[in-house]
């Protein structure tokens, strides 16, 4: 996949309230000041991020906050967060209070997570696995998720897959649009 940017102005073209933007984090004042907060939060427990500004990928609303020329690559893996990120702006325009239940609680900050790691799964479904699932959790503890719970959502989302339940339906509209995409550019 070798113009991201393109991807995402193909997704904004299918639903234009979604407006993603892809913004430098380093630029983003925003991102600054939720450095400051995070070395509080550190401080305090709650999470345990250290190089904020260069190793995180941050989604707030619309707007993807990438370090560097992160989302420039061309490999699997940074097209893989650019679906990760992608999910959480669609379920903020479809999940109610999705702000509120992201910041204040870790059981909906681990489902909300859980379903962005469920695209990554549909898009590398090698990764459909339990290993992958407790691999997976670890990430998420930087974040204050305790590793249990999130590798209990990510095994429900693995089941959500085959049952096709609800919290499925971003993953997989994500993953129609790429292949979509994908095919107008072959
Ligand atoms: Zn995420």
């Amino acid at each position: 996949m070798p113009e991201k940017q393109s991807f995402v102005q193909f997704v904004n073209e299918v639903i234009p309230r979604l407006n993603i933007k892809i913004i430098k984090k380093e630029t983003s004042p925003l991102m600054h000041l939720c450095n400051i907060g995070l070395k509080f939060t550190n401080l305090l427990g709650i999470t345990t991020v250290e190089d904020f500004m260069t190793t995180y990928v941050t989604t707030v609303g619309r707007k993807i906050y990438w370090p560097g020329e992160g989302e420039k690559g061309n490999n699997l893996e940074v097209t893989s967060t650019l679906l990760h990120e992608m999910t959480h702006v669609v379920l903020d325009h479809v999940m109610d209070f999705y702000k509120v239940k992201y910041l204040c609680s870790k059981k909906h900050r681990a489902r909300i997570e859980s379903i962005c790691v469920l695209t990554e799964m549909l898009y590398l479904p090698h990764l459909k696995t339990e290993e992958f699932c407790r691999w997976r959790a670890g990430a998420f503890v930087s974040y204050g998720i305790p590793k249990t719970l999130m590798e209990t959502e990510l095994l429900k989302r693995l089941q959500d897959i085959e049952a096709g339940l609800p919290s499925a339906m971003a993953p997989s509209w994500i993953i129609r649009c790429l292949k979509k995409w994908q095919h107008l550019n072959t």
